[in-house]
């Protein structure tokens, strides 16, 4: 138990460029069938693309199609929807 290994993957938002942890980023993937699915467990085969999760970046994402773009495919409506609800923590404005 002593020698577990800490690996520390990094990962790059795919918005602001800033390097994070893997698990602290929220993960997409396009799925081999060509799906665009959220991965929470960062363990989804295909090809992924992160966000840090500030909302900020989000907006910045889909507007600039960063995402698209890293995903090489075209997201869906729905999964804009669903990163909306991840991202939002508190309404203080
Ligand atoms: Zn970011």
């Amino acid at each position: 138990m002593a020698d577990k290994e800490q690996k520390i993957t990094i990962r790059t938002c795919v918005s602001c460029r800033d390097s994070s942890a893997k698990k602290e980023l929220i993960r997409i993937v396009r799925t081999a069938d060509g799906d665009v699915r959220i991965d929470p467990t960062g363990k989804m085969p295909g090809r992924g693309a992160y966000l840090c999760g500030a909302r900020e970046c989000l907006v910045r994402a889909f507007k600039g199609n960063k995402l698209s773009r890293a995903l090489r495919c075209e997201v869906p409506e729905s999964i804009k929807l669903e990163l909306e609800n991840l991202v939002v923590e508190d309404r203080t404005s």
